[in-house]
């Protein structure tokens, strides 16, 4: 998350001005410990080592606010132990910012959706949240089996309730630069809702996204997927471990319909490929007008039309408070019986519990999900073990050249700023996409 305007006009005039007082050194952070303990006990912290009567010390939050004072840093980083076991901290925090300065709260997260409503979004606010790696890796780092779950959705309750957040995260020696990056990336699935949450986005910035990027790779992936339920492939593959010749009749994907909910870029160049097929396409649009190999484009009001009459459901819907568990036990109730559910769009669209009784009720044939309210998925999901419901691990829209798909998009768009010119796929505020 980009650091704001305003704090980095704060820290550059305070450096000028140290800069005119003739100071050679001065501190630019206050590192703020109010407490020593922690309710993790990660191998080799030398914190939590100290004597308990140390450990059940804490800072008042005056003491907090006269040694802020006393040290006149733009930016105050509170790390730990864990801050959010102090029972002042947001009374702290209050104090901080009611003082103008950029706080960073480092937590290992394990207590921070629970906390989150005792704090206010604030550009003056950031949480800090410590994630060493990748699950196993860092319920490896914190000695703790599960934390990475905890700390992702304490990430995630944050950014949804509209608060700025990092990460921080340790790399040792010999990491393993594929398990980096793949850390990273998982990292980096916030998303453009999470952009419009923030509370210190200006009104008048243009926000453009990366839309438009996945129109060759995630049609490709969708049909792939049609084919894989279709057809009988996966059980050949099972039945040969086993060497057994079993026959089995390929459902035929030609004369079948297919309901795409959210007929954007991707959706109309999945339609192109199953009007190949010589599929009838049918779908909802905002604001329908007609499609190219698409039967009929209804707007959203019209979706249970589409739900009565698709063999297969593609959901391309876009993450926004309208569509947060759309598609419930209602709509899979008015699904035909033998259909099946891909979900290529966002994984807040679905309540999962209602698909996964749904499913083992036989109400529809299965579903195939590539996106998910929480990822990686966690273990113990019912998802992975649910008959009938097929895991991806968002690969719908990773291609091999997608970072050059959009260094190219952004190269165009500066230029179209430069030249005053409008911008190639602008967010649209009001719609949240
Ligand atoms: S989270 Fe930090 S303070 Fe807590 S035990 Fe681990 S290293 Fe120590």
């Amino acid at each position: 998350m980009a650091v704001p305007v305003s704090q980095a006009w704060t820290v550059a005039t305070y450096v000028l001005k140290q800069k005119l007082k003739g100071r050679k050194k001065y501190p630019l952070v206050l590192m703020l410990e109010p407490l020593f303990r922690c309710n993790l006990a990660c191998a080799g912290c030398g914190k939590i080592q100290y004597p308990a009567h140390i450990l059940k010390a804490e800072l008042s939050p005056e003491d907090c606010f006269n040694a802020v004072e006393e040290c006149g840093t733009p930016m105050v980083a509170i790390p730990g132990g864990e801050p959010l076991l102090h029972p002042r901290m947001p009374e702290i925090v209050a104090g901080l910012v009611a003082r103008r300065k950029y706080v960073y709260m480092c937590t290992n997260a394990l207590l921070l959706k629970e906390k989150l409503h005792l704090f206010k979004p604030s550009k003056y606010l950031s949480f800090s949240v410590h994630v060493d790696g990748q699950r196993e890796h860092h319920d490896f780092s914190v000695c703790r089996e599960g934390g990475y779950d905890i700390a992702m959705e304490g990430v995630r309750a944050a950014v949804a309730a509209g608060f700025r957040v990092t990460t921080n995260t340790t790399l040792f020696d010999g990491a393993d630069p594929n398990s980096v990056r793949a850390h990273f990336d998982e990292l980096m699935t916030a998303g453009v809702e999470n952009w419009l949450a923030m509370p210190d986005l200006p009104r008048d910035l243009t926000l453009t996204c990366a839309r438009g990027t996945h129109t060759e790779s995630m049609p490709e992936n969708i049909i792939g997927a049609l084919f894989y339920v279709a057809k009988p492939y996966a059980l050949a593959v099972e039945n040969q471990k086993r060497g057994q010749w079993v026959q089995k009749a390929a459902q035929p994907l030609t004369g079948k319909t297919l309901g795409i909910l959210g007929l954007g870029a991707i959706g109309q160049e999945v339609a192109r490929i199953a009007a190949t097929l010589r599929m009838r396409v049918i779908g909802t649009r905002r604001r329908p007008e007609p499609m190219a190999h698409v039967d009929a484009v209804l707007p959203p009001e019209r979706t249970s039309e589409v739900l009565a009459q698709s063999d297969f459901l593609l959901l391309l819907l876009p993450a926004t408070p309208e569509t947060e568990s759309f598609v419930d036990a209602g709509r899979l109730a008015m699904m035909k019986p033998g259909a099946w559910l891909l979900n290529f769009g966002r994984g807040q669209i679905i309540k999962d519990d209602d698909l996964i009784a749904a499913v083992k009720a036989k109400q529809i044939a299965g579903a195939v999900l590539d996106v998910f309210r929480q990822e990686p998925l966690p273990a113990e999901h019912p998802f992975w073990t649910t008959e009938g419901i097929i895991v991806l691990p968002h690969i719908g829209g990773p291609h091999p050249q997608r970072d050059r798909f959009v260094a190219r998009l952004f190269v165009e768009n500066l230029g179209r700023f430069l030249d005053g010119k409008p911008l190639k796929e602008a967010v649209d505020r009001k719609t949240g996409y």
